[in-house]
């Protein structure tokens, strides 16, 4: 960690807001133990680039390999933004640069294809196999194909999930701007737990920002596995107001869980009714990243039982799993809670190699959502450990207030904007 001080230090875990300062640093300081250690960490996204980047913070003895299978990182969150016409790819990706020259991570472009956790050692794709002392998986998710019947990868081609950035978010953009007017964008937002909670809201009302500017007789039909969802009167409030009539959504409760679809034919089918599609964004059903599947980290429900406070996994020791494959008890599956777990796995890995005792850990997450350009609500929420695992802190947090005014929705996407760069720039700079 080349030049950076203690207190730029502690700037640096304040500004993101994410993770107990004191629990973090209760490690900083020369290494005792863990010189030389090897740990590596999979997958470059919001939880592993945290990770890596401050174990090497707390403890620069420690050698820190990052395996990821991409050059560069196109963030999950604002591709919704993407969508609506408000942001380029180009803003939304980030490179490892900083993680290698200011950070002293080593980075491996390739995909890991197993991980022996009795060995200790991981096979990547592209031949070479790599030995650790701590690995700390965070790979994501993977998406349930054939959940719903007929969505399997070749359908993602003509109905994209764009759940992942990258070029699924470039086709689901491409086909908005083919459409013609007077076509129904159907999205179908899946059963829980899932990314981001709030997401498919946010992409039907940034979806619906570029239909009202260029395609204003057409509609947004959310189909949904659930009766209930994330910010749902903020999100209901602000549709009546910016987008009136133009957005509907289904519950499940009234047969809007969709059950298969026919991509030739664009038919979205739910229990009660088929619909035609001019855009079909259909988001499947989710599991852990299928490297945390392979290696049997997940349980029989597709996610992976950790620890809570060292993110250690349940079923293999010596490895930590974070981020949206982990079961974080009251967390939700966001970036912010994985850039919070991330530093919490990193304080917890320099702990063990050290051989020192673990100290308790606070977290924080807030979710902004742009319902418009110029209007934003967002969420809030404090958690602790406590005896039920990790329990959001009663009265620390909540959803912005409804019938604010305009000024405040402004003040509230300002908000968000400065929330994208501090944690991209937490995570990767
Ligand atoms: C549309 C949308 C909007 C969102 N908006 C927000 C938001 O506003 N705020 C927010 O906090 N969160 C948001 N999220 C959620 C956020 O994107 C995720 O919660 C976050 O990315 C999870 O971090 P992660 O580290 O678990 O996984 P990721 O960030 O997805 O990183 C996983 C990485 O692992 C790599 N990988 C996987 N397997 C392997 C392997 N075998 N070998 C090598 N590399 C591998 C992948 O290439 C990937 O780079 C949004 C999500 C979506 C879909």
């Amino acid at each position: 960690m080349s030049g950076i001080t203690r207190r730029g230090f502690i700037k640096l875990v304040g500004g993101a807001g994410a993770a107990s300062a004191l629990g973090l640093l209760g490690y900083a300081g020369a290494s005792r133990g863990a010189q030389g250690a090897r740990v590596i960490v999979i997958g470059g996204g919001f939880g592993g680039a945290t990770c890596a980047k401050y174990i090497r913070m707390i403890d620069p003895g420690v050698n820190v390999t990052l395996v990821e299978k991409n050059k560069a990182f196109v963030t999950c969150p604002f591709s919704n933004l993407v969508l609506g016409g408000l942001r380029s790819m180009s803003s939304i990706t980030h490179g490892f640069d900083a993680l290698r020259k200011d950070h002293g991570v080593q980075v491996i472009h390739d995909t890991v294809t197993k991980i022996d956790p009795s060995a200790k050692r991981l096979t990547l794709k592209g031949g070479k196999s790599l030995s650790y002392d701590r690995l700390v998986v965070s790979p994501g998710i993977s998406l349930k194909w054939n959940a719903i019947k007929g969505y399997d990868e070749k359908a993602a081609e003509v109905m994209p999930h764009a759940w992942k950035a990258g070029p699924q978010t470039v086709l689901l953009k491409k086909k908005l701007d083919a459409m013609k007017d007077g076509g129904v964008v159907v999205i179908a937002s899946p059963p829980n737990p899932f990314r981001c909670p709030p997401g498919p809201y946010e992409r039907a009302s940034m979806i619906a920002h570029y239909l009202k500017q260029h395609k204003p007789k057409s509609k947004v039909l959310i189909l949904d596995s659930k009766d209930q969802f994330s910010k749902q009167g903020l999100f209901m409030e602000g549709w009546n107001k910016i987008y009136p009539g133009m957005i509907e959504w289904v519950a499940a409760g009234k047969g809007g869980a969709v059950r298969s679809v026919d991509p030739k034919k664009m038919i979205v089918d739910t229990e009660l009714d088929k619909h035609k599609a001019a855009v079909a964004n259909i988001i499947p059903p989710q599991a852990a990243g299928k490297i945390a599947l392979d290696a049997g980290l997940a349980d029989e429900k597709g996610f992976c039982p950790i620890d809570f406070k060292t993110f250690e996994s349940k079923m293999h020791p010596g490895i930590h799993v974070i981020g949206d494959s982990a079961i974080a008890g009251g967390l939700p599956k966001s970036g912010f809670a994985a850039n919070s777990e991330g530093k919490i796995a990193a304080a917890a890995v320099v702990a063990a190699l050290r051989g020192q005792p673990v100290a308790d850990s606070s977290y924080v997450n807030t979710c902004y959502s742009l319902i418009g350009p110029k209007y934003g609500i967002s969420v809030a929420g404090v958690y602790k450990i406590t005896e039920k695992g990790i329990t959001e802190v009663e009265g620390a947090g909540g959803v912005s207030p409804k019938d604010a005014d305009a000024g405040f929705r402004q003040d509230e996407a300002k908000y968000a904007m400065g929330w994208y760069d501090s944690i991209t720039a937490d995570t990767w700079g």
